[in-house]
């Protein structure tokens, strides 16, 4: 495994590999920069084909959270952990807690939190053994908990300045969005579509959620294959990354791409696509923002939820900004946020 030529390497300051062989822990944690503060993300657990796998998925979504912090306007770095779900693996409290335990003794230069595969009960868990921890139970009229609903508040308010810059509409009412992927995230982002009179089609490997999405927003089904390629005003991954590539964007038919999913680009290249596409893309971790900026309200002991929503609903503004800077310059949405995101790392390093 080579850590330095693995191409999602981006001079990261430190990777730590924890292994526990009593309880089978294998994670591994990625501080990709702390020139802001401590370096803030989440962990995620996930069966991967191979180490490798792990290891270029953490390096890059570490990089993603440094980004999306700076965007956010979060005195945070950027990090994130990986635990490996390796065969026969049990996700045992004691596994949790050795994972904890590792974190803790970075003593605060990393603060973990909910990813994919991840929940509130396993946060607690970690919580036992270390303090850097976020996404913790709400306390009564705290800031905090799950960050799902809230990422999803900022995509909806990312997708309505899209709509407003792109099909010059007040609202998503009337509209059709297409939805990969109703967990967490995607089915809280369907119920503000769904109260704000969208049209829903949805896909999920899970039936139950699709089943619950058709139920309570009158959701369309239709299959994995076929979610990415739907006639809609607006498309909106929320599963996994890299689904923007050079084989999906010839076919894709909405005007519009925007959802919570990290890592939506296959590679830089693929921003360029969408725009020469005429496809209006909301870089993924400046619209997906809304997890972190309550984690990190949380995380600094903020007292009002309103004060909370009114940082995410900023989310909108930011995007019609990189918009028109895109739109004002000709170059990619993307390229326009890694230069703000860059400069503003740059600027606190200095
Ligand atoms: P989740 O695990 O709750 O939901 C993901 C859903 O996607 C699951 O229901 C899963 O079955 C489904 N899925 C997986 N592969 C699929 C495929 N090929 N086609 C259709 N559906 C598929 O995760 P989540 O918390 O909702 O996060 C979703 C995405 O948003 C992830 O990329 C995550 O990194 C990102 N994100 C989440 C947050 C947050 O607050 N949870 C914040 C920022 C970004």
């Amino acid at each position: 495994m080579a850590v330095f030529e693995d191409s999602a390497f981006d001079d990261h300051e430190r990777v730590i590999f924890c292994r526990d062989a009593a309880t089978d822990l294998k994670a591994i944690i990625a501080i990709h920069s702390t020139a802001l503060g401590p370096a803030a993300g989440g962990c995620r657990l996930w069966q991967y084909a191979s180490d490798d796998e792990a290891l270029h998925d953490v390096l890059r979504l570490s990089q993603g959270m440094s980004y999306k912090n700076a965007m956010a306007g979060l005195t945070f770095g950027g990090g994130k952990a990986v635990i490996l779900k390796t065969k026969g693996f049990a996700g045992t409290d004691a596994l949790y807690e050795k994972f904890g335990d590792f974190v803790e003794l970075l003593n605060g230069s990393y603060i973990t939190a909910e990813d994919v595969g991840m929940s509130v009960d396993i946060m607690q868990t970690i919580a036992r053994r270390t303090r850097f921890v976020s996404g913790l139970p709400k306390k009564a009229g705290q800031a905090g908990g799950d960050p799902s609903p809230k990422t999803a508040f900022g995509v909806f308010n990312g997708i309505e300045a899209a709509v407003r810059f792109k099909l010059s509409r007040d609202n998503v009412k009337g509209l059709k969005v297409a939805v990969q992927g109703v967990g967490n995230v995607g089915y809280n982002l369907c119920r503000y579509l769904h109260e704000a009179g969208a049209k829903l089609i949805v896909a999920d490997m899970n039936e139950a959620r699709v089943k619950a999405a058709c139920g309570e927003f009158g959701a369309e089904a239709v299959t994995l294959d076929e979610i990415l390629f739907q006639q809609v005003d607006v498309l909106s991954p929320c599963a996994l990354g890299a689904i923007l590539n050079e084989r999906t964007i010839p076919k894709l038919r909405a005007p519009i791409v925007g959802g919570a999913a990290n890592n939506q680009l296959a590679t830089l290249a693929d921003g360029q696509r969408l725009s020469d596409a005429g496809i209006l893309y909301a870089p993924d971790y400046v619209i997906n923002g809304g997890g972190i900026i309550n984690v990190a309200s949380e995380y600094h002991g903020t007292e009002d939820d309103d004060e909370v929503m009114q940082l995410i609903a900023a989310i909108g503004p930011r995007l019609t900004q990189i918009f028109e800077e895109a739109a004002s310059t000709g170059r990619p949405t993307n390229v326009i946020a890694d230069e703000q995101a860059r400069k503003i790392i740059a600027d606190a390093r200095r």
